[in-house]
């Protein structure tokens, strides 16, 4: 059996909603993977979606965003998922940026936006008939 995909999952407060819609839509998806979330993006996933197997990190702004970067550079994520808001300077903006620095050093797939996040799904879901 194929080892089950680590995807990190985050959401700054303003894209929070559009996660969960996301993630509750791809719900069949997650049940077989692995997330993990900065501290408050999991604790709304956990709440939404009880059977997901979630790993929370610290709040972005104390440091998730570096814990997810960490584990980047350890090999040990599959996909990136980052809804960034781009409406609201952030006072952890520097954190962002070193996060998508990781996963383009790193050629992690990452995506920013629902449509974007459909295409990693996609990827990683078996092959019809598998
Ligand atoms: P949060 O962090 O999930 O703890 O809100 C997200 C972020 O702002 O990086």
């Amino acid at each position: 059996m194929p080892a089950k995909p680590k995807i990190a999952l985050i959401a700054h407060d303003a894209c929070k909603d559009k996660m969960i819609s996301w993630a509750e839509a791809n719900q069949t998806y997650f049940d077989g993977a692995r997330i993990f979330a900065t501290g408050t993006t999991g604790g709304r996933l956990q709440e939404a979606l009880p059977s997901l197997d979630v790993t929370r990190f610290k709040s972005g702004p104390l440091g998730g965003d570096q814990q997810i970067g960490a584990m980047i550079c350890e090999g040990g994520l599959d996909a990136l998922i980052f809804f960034i808001d781009p409406m609201s300077p952030m006072p952890h903006d520097v954190d962002v940026k070193a996060l998508t620095r990781l996963a383009i050093v790193y050629d992690l797939p990452m995506a920013c936006s629902p449509a974007t996040a459909d295409c990693i799904v996609q990827k990683f879901k078996p092959a019809a008939g598998a």
